[in-house]
């Protein structure tokens, strides 16, 4: 009834009729190399999970060159990291939180977690999850990092 069927009944032998069916079938199913490349462009932007504006001063991981905050977002440059001066922001991009616990630091005492850097998992200071004075209430949420791990990228000439 169908016309196409019918054609292709007749010119192909039953053989080379499913040989022709398979391959197109079979090739992407079994052969794992083709979509490879294509794979490996897509995951290479994705080092860094978050991408600040260009237009702005920014800091970066020291370590792996990761976006880490705006300048914008700096809040204070007095603080005291435990291997030096410590930025304190009001937003970081590519950080990782460790599990919060109280510290006793010298503004008193804090529930704090340690962030890292998401691309090289380097620690870079702390989280503020709650201070518990009134006077430091202003921390909670906030991030110290160490200024050993940042460095200044662009536009800061
Ligand atoms: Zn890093």
């Amino acid at each position: 009834m169908c016309v196409a069927q019918v054609l292709t009944a007749h010119l192909l032998p039953p053989w080379q009729a499913l040989g022709s069916l398979c391959s197109p079938w079979a090739a992407p199913r079994v052969g794992p190399l083709p979509p490879a490349p294509a794979m490996v462009r897509i995951s290479k932007p994705k080092t860094f999970q978050a991408y600040l504006d260009d237009c702005h001063r920014r800091y970066s991981c020291a370590h792996c060159r990761a976006h880490l905050a705006n300048h914008d977002d700096l809040i204070s440059k007095s603080f005291q990291g435990s291997q030096g001066r410590a930025y304190l922001f009001n937003s970081v991009v590519n950080v990782g939180c460790g599990p919060a616990e109280e510290r006793v630091l010298l503004t008193g005492l804090h529930a704090v977690a340690d962030i890292h850097c998401e691309n090289c998992k380097t620690t870079l200071g702390w989280k503020y999850e709650q201070a518990f004075e009134s006077s430091q209430k202003y921390k909670e949420g906030k991030y110290i990092i160490e200024l050993n791990h940042m460095i200044k990228d662009n536009g800061w000439d």
